[in-house]
């Protein structure tokens, strides 16, 4: 088969000579970007329909964006540019949806303590983003006597007061998705993946690892339904985990908690005892360099707010950040965590009523938003980000290499993205200087 543009080669695989077909360098790089923001939005699309909410005009914008990507149908810079700034408009509209999914199913969220580690007795496992399964093996386990943890992105469901209703919801374990083989190896119960990221199992763990629906594994048991019982008799099985506590932690700044302190929080800034937000999170990943993320956020000055959601929080909720005093309410930690990375949708409404407050724009605000890079929902959130026209973003550690040289000088000059630096306490600095 021949491209019907150059008629020398076949669809999309060698045509980068003629430039006339979607091999262009450029337009390759605009197709790609809008293919992973869809992949990523849709991720999305899909827990929030899980949970009763979908939009017909989401559903329509996915059909045409994807139509944009054949190949020989679109040519041109200016019209995929615009859908890719539409793929990040819809996903904002996405991530309200399964926001307000989550919060009509599981309650209004709070900050609530939480413990990590592992409690004696038999425990399953929840690793991923969907709460909706959670949600049916936590009904599914009551009264077993089996306790329930979280893992990686399900950490959140604990601000929830239907999930954490559960007692047997008792804590969460590990970190982020890439430690998931060494972790999992050690929690000697079953694991429950509901979603990305999951990794090909080791022969150790790969007959107690259960995947759900379209999350599927070498080795791993696929669940098509709701249906969780193979899951709590392997665990009724498995050599029981032992009390091994590691600490309590704060989590559950959800927007409407924050937003429940605006007032306060303004208060804050005009009396200068907060200086500064960041909004520091996004995916993790493995590679060298993520120390960065580390190392800026525990450079951040004392009267400073940080804010962080995704897996991306792994790399910095270790460290002590204290407390920031609010009159009127007492001390708050210094580090909220909002939730799942598309939670960013919260974080974008905190923005918002904090620019509505100071009579500003958002770019106007002492706010710096330094994002790590890693999967397509990473795509998605960026994308809504500079739809919103968001400028001066960082992200990182290196740029992804789907963007082409010449799309990301149009980002730099349209938007200000900013690939982080080597350094991160001269990054800081420059954030601070505005
Ligand atoms: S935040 Fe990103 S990298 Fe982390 S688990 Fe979610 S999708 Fe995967």
């Amino acid at each position: 088969m021949f491209c019907n543009q150059c008629e020398q080669t076949a669809h999309g695989t060698a045509c980068v000579d003629t430039g006339v077909c979607g091999k262009d360098p450029d337009m390759q790089s605009l197709q790609e970007i809008l293919l992973y923001g869809l992949k990523g939005m849709a991720s999305y699309a899909h827990h929030a329909r899980r949970l009763g909410m979908v939009d017909e005009e989401v559903n329509a914008f996915m059909e045409e964006a994807l139509f944009a990507t054949v190949t020989n149908v679109n040519f041109d810079m200016g019209s995929l540019f615009e859908l890719v700034l539409e793929c990040g408009r819809k996903n904002l509209r996405v991530m309200e949806m399964l926001d307000a999914g989550h919060v009509k199913r599981f309650g209004a969220p709070s900050p609530t303590t939480m413990f990590e580690g592992t409690k004696a007795g038999p425990g399953i496992l929840v690793t991923g983003h969907d709460m909706v399964d959670l949600d049916d093996l936590l009904k599914q386990t009551e009264g077993t006597g089996i306790n329930v943890y979280t893992h990686g992105e399900m950490m959140p469901a604990h601000m929830y007061p239907e999930l954490r209703k559960y007692k047997h919801l008792v804590g969460h374990f590990g970190g982020a998705w890439q430690k998931q083989k060494t972790e999992f190896t050690k929690f000697t119960g079953p694991v429950l993946a509901t979603t990305n990221c999951v990794l090909i199992p080791r022969e150790d763990y790969k007959d107690r690892l259960f995947t759900t629906r379209v999350t599927a594994v070498p080795g791993a048991t696929r669940l098509t339904n709701n249906d969780f019982s193979a899951v709590i008799e392997c665990a009724k099985k498995c050599r029981p985990l032992p009390d091994a506590p590691v600490k309590e932690s704060t989590v559950g700044f959800h927007h409407s908690v924050i937003l429940g302190l605006a007032d306060k929080i303004i208060a804050a800034v005009k009396a200068g005892k907060i200086k500064h937000f960041f909004l520091i999170g996004g995916c993790d990943g493995a590679e060298p360099g993520r120390n960065y993320f580390s190392d800026f956020a525990a450079g951040t000055p004392k009267d400073t707010i940080v804010l962080t959601l995704g897996c991306g929080k792994y790399r910095i909720r270790d460290n002590d950040f204290g407390t920031i005093e609010l009159d009127g309410v007492g001390p708050i930690p210094r580090l909220l965590d909002m939730g799942q990375c598309n939670d960013s949708f919260g974080a974008i409404q905190v923005a918002v009523a904090l620019a509505k407050a100071f009579d500003c724009g958002v770019n106007d605000l002492p706010l710096t938003i330094v994002l790590s890079w890693f999967e397509q929902k990473a795509v998605a959130v960026l994308l809504t980000l500079l739809a919103l026209d968001v400028k001066g973003i960082r992200i990182g550690p290196a740029a992804p290499a789907f963007i082409s040289p010449a799309v990301f000088k149009i980002l730099q000059d349209k938007y200000d993205l900013k690939l982080t630096g080597k350094d991160p306490a001269a990054d800081l600095q420059a954030a601070m200087a505005g």
